[in-house]
């Protein structure tokens, strides 16, 4: 039987990349063309920096290595305001692109920025675009080798772009292609039904009517699974330039950056505790250890 571990809290994390550097406008402005776009984040950084410190909460902040070489400051800004400092890869290849010799540069690349700037060992990770599925499962054996101890890419949601349908909604172990075992730790999902339907944040919360994050959370506090939410600097910056995107993606990219910040001011206000997902690890694991594995490759 499962141990009965108290896992209702919540997490505020925040994916630290550029606007320019989305998956969306990965075509159109590659790395090799992100100079010729102004960089924002910084500021936008600050802005969230001080909506966490007057709501009194700390959070995850999944790093772009990248950015963080170009803005060590930021970095040991987020670190000394005592949040968790965790990698979001270096250069936003979603793992597809990268293989598994190119994820483990790229992943060890961010760890040491990230490390060498905070002066703290780096645990964590996301996958830029949610990209650990089920044909890049190598990546959790790259996780372990590489010291991680948790990582929340795992989507179990149906999308385009990524998503693992059938994969848990709580927190579990999660096995690679050649048996590594990694604490995976979901972003929320709202169910209904048999479906789980994703409300963790991004462009679900600024195009979504916030009650839909609201019910998500409340199911997750019931059910004692934590509330893992996940959003952009950018998405809280009106003002970031246009880029060149046809007519879904603009409306994707754009739609309701102006009313970002006070919808998080309402999930903030709404409760529940709220902590770094590296603070809560023991639990985690140990919830984790008294649920069936979950093997990646054979998902469906
Ligand atoms: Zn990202």
């Amino acid at each position: 039987m499962a141990k009965q571990i108290d896992l209702d809290f919540r997490c505020i994390s925040i994916d630290v990349e550029e606007y320019f550097q989305i998956e969306t406008v990965y075509d159109v402005i590659g790395p090799d063309r992100w100079d010729e776009w102004p960089s924002r984040v910084v500021e936008q950084v600050d802005v969230l920096l001080e909506l966490f410190d007057g709501y009194g909460q700390k959070g995850t902040f999944f790093i772009l290595g990248s950015v963080a070489q170009k803005h060590g400051g930021m970095v040991r800004r987020i670190s000394d305001a005592g949040h968790e400092i965790a990698s979001h890869g270096t250069m936003h290849d979603r793992l597809h692109r990268l293989g598994r010799r190119g994820f483990m540069e790229d992943l060890l690349r961010s760890k040491q920025i990230l490390e060498d700037l905070c002066g703290e060992e780096v645990v964590g990770y996301r996958a830029p675009t949610f990209s650990i599925m089920r044909e890049t499962a190598w990546a959790i054996d790259v996780l372990c080798e590489c010291g991680f101890r948790y990582d929340s890419s795992i989507f179990p949601v149906v999308h385009n772009r990524y998503g693992v349908p059938s994969a848990p909604a709580d927190p579990y172990f999660v096995v690679g292609e050649c048996g590594g075992e990694l604490l995976e730790v979901p972003p929320l999902t709202w169910r209904v039904g048999k479906r789980k339907l994703a409300v963790a944040g991004g462009g679900y919360f600024r195009m979504l009517p916030l009650w839909l994050m609201k019910l998500g959370l409340k199911q997750a506090s019931k059910e004692g699974r934590p509330g893992v939410l996940y959003f952009h600097p950018w998405e809280f910056d009106a003002d970031i330039p246009r880029m060149p995107l046809g007519f879904l993606s603009r409306l994707r990219t754009y739609m309701g950056l102006s009313r970002s910040v006070g919808k998080l001011d309402q999930i903030a206000g709404s409760g529940g505790v709220w902590c770094p997902i590296r603070n809560r690890l023991e639990g985690l694991m140990a919830g984790a250890d008294g649920r069936e594995r979950f093997v990646l490759c054979e998902a469906d």
